[in-house]
């Protein structure tokens, strides 16, 4: 084993291999209840007080299957485009591992309730790729380990282990896309997209909230590269439980270049998992794996099929939600704007809270410009997510109100949203407590204009004298004085009226 990894340039390895992917998406389900018992999921509750004789795999103990499991399956398989099985069974997958106290694994093998579906993602720049889906199928997670007393949290050097098995049965789907082949450079890019599209789906599905950061969601990233123009597949690396979009995306990049440089020094790539480092943005080797485990899988015996009926497959799919995808085309073309565009909302982050400010009364503008600029800038300097910022998508839909209204001009919502954001309040609050309003009360204004006109005579004559454009000057030194309070166009009018010129 080396302890320094070769790499070729990214371009190079490019020119010279196809990258053949295969994703492997795990997704921890948001039921109240485990998958084979009645525990509860609740994070955070004390280790080990959600456990019962089923998931700690006592003798004896029987499980039976969680309906909103199947149910989500079923949910995720269709929004896939998969067949769902007519009948298909539980498998128990054997191996031991201290994290698993039953010592198998209850998953699916090769009766999996969902298969054959693809995904279509969406690329930086608009264009679609279709991503086939091999299966998705329900099995169970494991408990956690923590190894104690070691400098580095890992087994080695630890003077004990803790495991906590609250987490040992909760649902899980697994989603197993075909050989994503035909993408090329934009491999990373794909894989990227997927995870991603994958977890818009999730959430809208509302089978799980999905976060990556929280291991509701992780993906393994299967990847092997072939000589351009062959149509035999080079053996995979599968680089295990990936943790955010970026990694993803980063852990392909690299073992694209690690795989390139073995191969073209004239090596051979051994099948293997691999770990990924987020410090490092590599991958280092973990367990060879070249042939098949033998998990000896055979046919759950405490479990009955499950036999989802057509009818209640329709009944599911006729209450599927808009997907993802299909929502994102849709806004496009009512807020008529670019796919450039909607992939800067979504990079953002501002999809839901700009479709929040619209559907609380703004219009679909003004509720874009704010959370892009404004909120964007906001959110960005303080190192936040948008949804994370001191203010709601209502807020935000009132301070357009008043923008609308004429209470308010561009200039003095920025110091109401600040206002805002800096826990002054609501809106009207903020309004109220600064003093920001548009002033456009000719008896307020007049006086600041009566005395922009006397601190700048040259401008008043070449204004009288037909040049309407100097009446600029003017009203920049009025908003000076009122603060930015005035109404400008009103500011105008009175400007021109006063020296007897009209536009
Ligand atoms: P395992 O359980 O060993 O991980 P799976 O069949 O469940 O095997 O998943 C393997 C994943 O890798 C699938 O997404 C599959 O499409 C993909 N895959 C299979 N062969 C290759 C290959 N040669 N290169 C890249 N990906 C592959
Ligand atoms: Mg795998
Ligand atoms: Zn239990």
């Amino acid at each position: 084993m080396t302890t320094t990894t070769d790499l070729v340039s990214y371009e190079d390895a490019l020119a010279s291999y196809d990258p053949v992917m295969g994703l492997e998406v795990h997704v921890e389900l948001g039921t109240a209840t485990k998958m084979f018992c009645g525990c509860s999921t609740a994070l955070g509750a004390e280790p080990n007080s959600q456990t019962c004789p089923v998931c700690l795999g006592l003798p004896g103990a029987l499980p039976v299957v969680n309906a909103t499991g199947v149910e989500s399956a079923v949910k995720i398989g269709l929004a896939l485009n998969c067949e769902i099985a007519e009948w298909c069974r539980f498998a128990r997958k054997n191996y031991f591992y201290p994290d698993m106290p039953k010592n198998f694994q209850t998953s699916q093998y090769d009766e999996p309730i969902a298969f054959g579906g693809y995904l279509d993602v969406q690329l930086e720049d608009g264009e679609t790729f279709r991503v086939e889906i091999e299966r998705a199928h329900m099995e169970e997670d494991t408990g956690k380990s923590t190894h104690v007393g070691g400098a580095t949290g890992r087994i080695h050097g630890a003077s004990h282990s803790l495991l906590d098995y609250n987490r040992a049965g909760i649902p899980l789907i697994e989603i197993v896309t075909k050989p994503i082949v035909g993408a090329g450079e934009r491999a990373p890019e794909v894989a990227k997209a997927y995870v991603r599209e994958l977890r818009e789906l999730i959430r809208a599905l509302g089978v799980s909230e999905a976060r990556m950061e929280m291991g509701q969601m992780r993906c393994d990233v299967n990847l092997s590269l072939m000589p351009k123009g062959a149509d035999k597949f080079g053996t995979r690396s599968e680089t295990k439980n990936v943790n955010s979009l970026r990694s993803v995306e980063r852990a392909a990049r690299f073992e694209i270049q690690r795989h390139a440089a073995v191969l073209s020094s004239g090596g051979t790539i051994i099948q293997e998992t691999r770990h990924f480092h987020e410090d490092t943005g590599s991958t280092t080797s973990g367990r060879v794996k070249e042939e098949a485990e033998d998990y000896r899988y055979f046919p759950e015996p405490d479990l009955v099929p499950v036999a989802p009926s057509r009818a209640w497959v329709e009944e599911i799919r006729a209450a599927l939600p808009e997907l993802p995808l299909a929502r994102r085309t849709r806004l496009l073309a009512e807020w008529g704007i670019s796919a450039t565009d909607m992939q800067a909302i979504l990079n953002a982050g501002a999809l839901e809270p700009i479709v929040a400010t619209i559907e609380a009364g703004a219009d679909a503008t003004s509720a874009r410009k704010w959370w892009m600029g404004e909120l964007a800038r906001s959110a960005n300097e303080s190192g936040t997510s948008l949804d994370e910022l001191a203010i709601t998508p209502r807020q935000v839909a009132r301070v357009t109100e008043l923008v609308t209204s004429g209470d308010l001009n561009d200039k003095l919502a920025r110091q109401v949203i600040e206002g805002v954001l800096a826990g002054e309040g609501t809106p009207d609050e903020v309004v109220d407590k600064r003093g920001l309003k548009v002033v456009s009360d000719d008896s307020a204004l007049g006086t600041a204009v009566d005395e922009a006109i006397a601190g700048n005579p040259g401008v008043a004559d070449k204004i009288r004298g037909g040049k309407v454009a100097a009446a600029g000057a003017l009203v920049g030194a009025v908003m000076k004085a009122t603060r930015g309070q005035a109404d400008a166009a009103r500011v105008k009018e009175l400007i021109l009226e006063k020296l007897g010129v009209s536009e």
